[in-house]
């Protein structure tokens, strides 16, 4: 029984079992091996056990006729037996593949989920962009408007993100308000004025739904990986930098680089006083 699961589970990994054609051919193939190897353990009763008086049985007058019978018969059941067990596991393969999937993707937005995101970033060439986007004072437009409304940001917040940045990067959401973006094979400078923009694109876009109206600003921190930083790091940066761009007021994206040396402190001090609001 192992081996069978174990045999099926390596057809479904291998993508066996992903078309229609393929249980045809399975079931034509396996059908056709069981058939004749009927043939041959008809013959070898016959032939071999039966004269050595193993098994008592007649030998047909005619061994073509019987092997030809023996097709007839055989052919057909075990095509449809193993067209049943090869459509079982087809469709095995296809609620699996529909389960894979789904549990890679964000319900809400249809964004790529916090998992799916690590792998794909683990398979991401550097150097790359690795943006934390975090709405800003988000409970507040739920406390005002109601959670739909907030779920309605999001989606919408998410549909904005994957126009602007699908076409060199990849988007996901991270969990509630925070949004993830890779940004590949583009200039720093270039990829960073593309944050910016969508930034300050959301800042002076209006929200409205029913009659109400209003307008979503969103912080964001950036980290470089250029090979050395491990995954982990990179995401710590790229938070501290989030956490930073909050304490000095939201609406800004903060690069880790900028960081250094005592962190908030330094970047705060450095602030433009007209930017320093909270
Ligand atoms: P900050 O500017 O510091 O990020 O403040 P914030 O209010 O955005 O952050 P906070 O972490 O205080 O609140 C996040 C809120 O997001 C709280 C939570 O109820 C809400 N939230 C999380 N997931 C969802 C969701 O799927 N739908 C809605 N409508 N709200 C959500
Ligand atoms: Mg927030
Ligand atoms: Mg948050």
């Amino acid at each position: 029984m192992n081996i069978l699961k174990s045999w099926i589970e390596r057809k479904i990994e291998t993508g066996r079992f992903q078309q229609r054609g393929d249980v045809l051919l399975f079931a034509l193939s396996r059908g056709a091996i069981t058939s004749f190897a009927a043939v041959g353990l008809n013959h070898f009763i016959y032939f071999v056990l039966a004269p050595a008086g193993i098994i008592k049985v007649p030998v047909p007058s005619s061994p073509v006729a019987d092997a030809f019978v023996t097709l007839l018969v055989s052919g057909p059941i075990s095509f449809l037996a193993f067209a049943m067990m090869g459509q079982a596991i087809h469709s095995l393969a296809l609620s699996r593949d529909s389960f894979e999937r789904l549990s890679r993707i964000d319900p809400l937005t249809g964004l790529l989920n916090r998992r799916a995101f690590v792998e794909k970033i683990e398979q991401t060439k550097t150097p790359y962009l690795l943006v934390l986007f975090d709405i800003d004072r988000f409970k507040s437009i739920n406390d005002r408007f109601g959670h739909p409304v907030g779920d309605w940001v999001l989606v919408d917040v998410a549909r904005l993100l994957e126009e602007h940045f699908s076409a060199t990067g990849y988007v996901a959401r991270l969990g509630g308000e925070e949004f993830g973006v890779v940004i590949c094979d583009m200039p720093r400078a270039a990829a960073l004025e593309q944050v910016d923009l969508f930034r300050a694109g959301l800042a002076n876009r209006l929200f409205e739904r029913d009659d109400l109206s209003f307008v979503v600003t969103i912080s964001g921190g950036v980290a470089e990986a250029n090979g050395t930083l491990a995954y982990s790091v990179l995401l710590n940066s790229a938070d501290r930098a989030l956490y930073i761009a909050k304490a000095a007021g939201r609406n800004r994206i903060v690069e880790a680089d900028e960081l250094s040396g005592p962190g908030l402190g330094e970047y705060l001090a450095n602030l433009p006083t007209e930017q320093r609001s909270a």
